[in-house]
């Protein structure tokens, strides 16, 4: 067993001082000793106005005493890790429209996407997926829902697969997306999810895929057997053990050129993975399939969650009418396809009758603020979502945001926008934005993953501290603290991540940073000849 003291600790709701907190086998036992810290007061320790109150010593490391901001692990509840390669790629307009005047928008952002997954190999979408897992901890997540429709990558890196020198052909090898996957959140050290995702068509009425997304496309019979398979291989009998491991120790440093199904044998002694299942969307599977197939995985014990992306764009609620006579959130209720099992992402152009029969179902909406904004996806009306009791968690979805507390915010800023006011997402019991938030998305992410929320007794020991630097919160009383972190620090970084009781980032050290950096510069370097020609091809078109 190992304790850790906090100074500053957020505990249901409220922040105390001191709080000592035992962990064992990755699990918190018992918080102790916290005190609610005096109104008005500077944090222990300092003088009143000690910028640097927030920062630790030597001396504190060695005593397992953390200075700073400390809030529990938050689930990053939508995530396609190797988008993160995109933002840098997708602000050039490529698509025009009458008299050469440009048009971009969320279907022309998507192709570009596609000409991403077309070229990425295993070792590629290792190394981005490793990246970005690494920025995702630094911004406050511990866990990260994978929604995975790649599935069987072509082998060989991006200059080997040009010049046709690929080992094994492109023959694509078994789920070698799914191993990459697994093979970075284990090197970053934070917790799994992977939602295998089943794509079928390319839109309602049984469209058969385009050329841009046969790789993601697979049979019910394929798509069930890959499940046992994932199975197999992940068995998630204990979700915490083993969390954090790759980076203390840095014992499981596996080679670029491994990423093999050899790296995620079943016998590897990390159960950090979890399994759940994915449908892209109504557009991609057919509803009565959606049905048939969440159906026989209903009493599956080791499907924590299903998760599909609906309602993210009007067109795609112009086609469900027009196939179903029903909007797609809508149809979903109708099929009885709704309940707590369920993670809707996105749902923006939903009615507020549909969002009430979200939040009536126990379904968790997963909204995507800095995604949703840079495809211009649009805003959900959260305030009578909220307070009709519905559960909200938040995603990086396309990863152009790593930093959950810059998504609070974000998501708070554009309905402010919209609708002409300001704290929006309150209420008279929860007068602040950011405290209210922060409780609502840390419930509604570990509801999205099937699991307890970290950071609570009996529950995983996530934990990330922010220094005194982020949003100047020492300067501010304590009902503030959380409002100095969201609204006055611009992407808020971690100094120390806590994984089930590991250490995955601790004063500012990542043990592999060096390693996932080097790796992640030397894939974008080699596929960038690759995506330069695949997308100016679309640029002007
Ligand atoms: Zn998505």
């Amino acid at each position: 067993m190992q304790t850790v003291t906090f100074a500053h600790l957020w505990v249901d709701g409220a922040w105390q001082t001191d709080v000592a907190v035992d962990i064992d086998g990755g699990r918190v036992l018992a918080l102790r000793s916290g005190r609610a810290p005096a109104r008005g007061a500077a944090p222990r320790g300092a003088p009143a106005g000690d910028a640097m109150a927030g920062s630790a010593t030597a001396g504190d490391m060695r005593s397992g005493y953390v200075h700073g901001l400390t809030l529990p692990g938050l689930a990053d509840a939508h995530c396609h890790a190797f988008q993160r390669l995109l933002p840098a790629w997708t602000q050039r307009a490529r698509a025009s429209r009458e008299q050469g005047v440009l048009h971009e928008d969320f279907w022309t952002w998507r192709e570009a996407m596609y000409v991403a997954a077309a070229n990425l190999g295993p070792q590629e979408l290792e190394a981005v997926a490793a990246r970005c897992y690494l920025e995702l901890l630094r911004g406050g997540y511990t866990a990260v829902a994978e929604f995975l429709y790649l599935h069987r990558l072509p082998q060989g890196t991006a200059p080997e697969r040009r010049r046709g020198l690929a080992a094994g052909g492109a023959r694509a090898a078994q789920l070698n997306a799914d191993v990459a996957i697994v093979s970075a959140a284990r090197r970053a050290g934070i917790r799994l999810m992977l939602l295998p995702a089943l794509y079928q068509h390319a839109d309602f009425g049984g469209a058969p895929v385009t050329a841009g997304q046969a790789p993601f496309e697979r049979s019910v019979q394929q798509f069930l057997q890959d499940w046992e398979e994932l199975k197999r291989r992940y068995p998630g009998d204990d979700a915490d053990r083993g969390v954090g491991a790759a980076t203390n120790a840095g014992d499981t440093d596996v080679d670029a050129g491994d990423v093999d199904a050899g790296d995620v044998d079943a016998g590897d002694a990390n159960g950090a993975v979890t399994l759940g299942v994915a449908f892209h969307s109504l557009r991609a599977v057919d509803v009565s399939t959606v049905a048939e197939v969440a159906k026989q995985l209903a009493t599956d014990q080791s499907c924590r969650a299903v998760h599909i992306h609906v309602a993210e764009q009007p067109a795609e609620v112009i086609a469900s009418i027009a196939h179903h006579g029903r909007r797609p959130v809508a149809l979903l209720a109708e099929r009885d396809l709704l309940g707590p099992r369920w993670a809707l992402v996105h749902g923006i152009h939903t009615t507020a009758a549909e969002l009430k029969q979200v939040a009536l179902s126990g379904a968790t909406l997963v909204a995507c603020p800095s995604t949703e904004a840079d495809l211009g996806d649009g805003y959900v009306d959260l305030a009578h979502y909220l307070a009709s009791g519905g559960q909200l968690a938040i995603g990086s979805d396309s990863n152009i945001g790593r930093s959950a507390y810059a998504e609070l915010r974000m998501l708070e800023w554009g309905l402010r926008q919209r609708q002409g006011r300001r704290n929006v997402l309150t209420s008279a019991a929860e007068p602040a934005v950011a405290d209210r938030l922060l409780r609502a998305v840390r419930a509604g992410g570990w509801r999205a993953f099937g699991q307890p929320q970290a950071g609570a007794p009996g529950a995983s020991a996530d934990f990330v501290t922010f220094d005194a630097d982020e949003g100047d919160w020492p300067l501010v009383p304590p009902e503030n603290y959380l409002s100095a972190l969201v609204f006055d620090a611009a992407a808020p970084q971690a100094r120390d991540v806590m994984v089930a009781g590991h250490w995955a980032i601790r004063r500012g050290v990542h043990v592999q940073q060096a390693q996932i950096e080097r790796r992640y510069r030397a894939a974008l370097m080699r596929l960038q000849p690759t995506l330069r020609q695949a997308l100016a091809r679309h640029e002007g078109k």
